[in-house]
């Protein structure tokens, strides 16, 4: 049995001004018992240190919302109320809940517990419109999870032959091209400009400690950064490969952005990296109206790993000409078919980024097709951040989250990762899935909501629509 892959999470809160779905506020008429102090075995409720005969303020930060201290204040003293910020956190795609989700998961590692008592939609846009067959959940032997059946969610990243040529005397004549194997389907994406220092380093810290990697822009690769060239991917514009030669030697592999300009000239940029270094290239290549052709033409042209970008909500970057633009695990799903179509799709590994915001996010975007997938704001999500969609994109950091130590940033995003890979055994446990890599394309195993809608209704509704003109 090959050795088990193992996140080590610990509960690692921030003492940082959250927004929390709800708060706890204690009115005038407390009579400053201290009932709710026993009751709440959370430890919200603390007397002051100042005077410890008058109650502190409730720290909603560990409150669970099971509603006890609530329940048993004598006087009624307490109240719980939505919190108006938390509405306007977050935005159509990334909800407030999201937000809290990932935060939860920092901070303590642990797969959230949201599907007792559920009373939401049970489909949306984008991925949440696909839904997982996890009929094998009622396998007696499905015990994966918990260590006799070991599932695998290691990934290989790199060009594979298509077939082996074998000479006379069975002689092996094909020559089998580097892969790297990563622990994890996740990458780590491009850092936002402008962080902090220790926040990038726990970023490329907690690469290191998890086994993946991290793509960062070549000038912010110092020499500090230079020790964990392994877990970094030097990202740079076709006209500076030259320029990075001493450090693309030393680096495993090596991402060109081809976000603003067109990647005709790949064959004769692959050769000027194959002239410097050995590292595996991977093209950064948005996510635009009718990029699977593109996609296509690169991987008959030799290329060994494609990154797919879409935008932060997961969608085409441009608009379409003719209709909305796609989302994610559509871009995906129609790459992924043109290279089966193609019959080249086994030679090319595909990663596919934007809008991929929670755990669940990545097992359905390889189910769409991707080999792994990347992710950028989560991490930031994880130590802390806010985001807003409106009026535009924008982050605002916890006031102070340059003074948190290095040690602290990288263990939270540990934590985020521990979780989304606790989920993704779970994910996999239930569909009777062992092996990560054997969820990519593996759309039977999926149901998409669109689909099935169209399916039972389709010709219904297209039928009455024809009858009444
Ligand atoms: S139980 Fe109610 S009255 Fe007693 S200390 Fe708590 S809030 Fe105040
Ligand atoms: S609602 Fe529950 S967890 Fe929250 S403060 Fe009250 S007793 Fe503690």
């Amino acid at each position: 049995m090959p050795k088990k892959y193992h996140v080590h999470t610990k509960a690692t809160p921030l003492d940082l001004d959250y927004i929390f779905k709800f708060q706890i506020v204690r009115r005038e008429n407390c009579i400053n018992c201290g009932k709710c102090t026993k009751v709440c075995i959370y430890e919200a409720h603390k007397r002051r240190i100042d005077d410890p005969r008058k109650m502190a303020d409730p720290n909603t930060v560990v409150c669970r919302n099971c509603f006890r201290c609530i329940q048993e204040c004598p006087r009624g003293a307490l109240e719980k109320s939505l919190n108006k910020d938390f509405l306007n956190i977050g935005g159509a795609y990334w909800k407030a809940d999201m937000l809290l989700t990932l935060w939860k998961q920092a901070e303590d590692g642990k797969v959230p517990v949201t599907g007792a008592g559920y009373r939401g939609p049970f489909t949306g846009t984008g991925f949440d419109s696909m839904w997982t067959d996890m009929s094998e959940i009622v396998r007696p032997t499905r015990d994966g999870i918990h260590g006799r059946e070991y599932i695998s969610t290691s990934v290989e990243l790199g060009r594979k032959l298509n077939h082996l040529e074998f000479g006379e005397n069975g002689r092996l004549l094909s020559t089998i091209p580097r892969t790297i194997d990563l622990p994890l389907p996740v990458i780590f994406d491009l850092p936002e400009a402008g962080l902090s220092l220790n926040v990038k380093a726990a970023m490329i810290k907690a690469a290191v400690d998890l086994g993946t990697c991290i793509v960062l822009p070549v000038a912010q690769i110092t020499a500090d950064f230079e020790r964990s060239l392994d877990n970094l991917i030097p990202c740079l514009a076709p006209g500076e490969i030259e320029r990075h030669q001493a450090l693309l030697e030393k680096a495993r592999m090596v991402a060109i952005d081809y976000s603003g300009e067109r990647p005709e000239d790949f064959p004769a940029v692959k050769a000027r990296i194959e002239n410097v270094c050995e590292a595996l290239t991977i093209l950064r290549l948005p996510a635009v109206e009718a990029m699977e052709q593109t996609v296509s033409k690169l991987a008959h042209s030799g290329a060994e790993i494609i990154h797919v970008i879409a935008d932060y909500r997961g969608r085409e970057l441009g608009g379409s000409s003719t209709s909305t633009p796609r989302l994610i695990k559509d871009i995906i799903r129609t790459v992924h078919m043109r290279l089966v179509a193609d019959r080249i799709r086994d030679e090319v590994t595909i990663i596919a980024s934007g809008g991929i915001a929670m755990a669940e996010h990545v097992p359905k975007a390889m189910l769409c097709g991707a080999d792994l997938t990347a992710v950028d704001l989560p991490l930031l999500i994880a130590i802390g951040a806010r985001l807003y969609e409106q009026p535009e994109r924008f982050l605002v950091f916890p006031p102070g989250l340059e003074g948190i130590s290095v040690e602290i940033l990288t263990q939270r995003i540990v934590n985020l990762m521990g979780a989304w890979h606790s989920q993704l055994l779970e994910v996999m446990g239930a569909m009777g899935i062992r092996e990560a890599r054997r969820l990519r394309g593996e759309t039977g195993r999926a149901i998409f909501f669109e689909e099935i809608d169209n399916d039972t209704f389709g010709k219904l509704f297209r039928k009455k629509e024809v009858a009444s003109i």
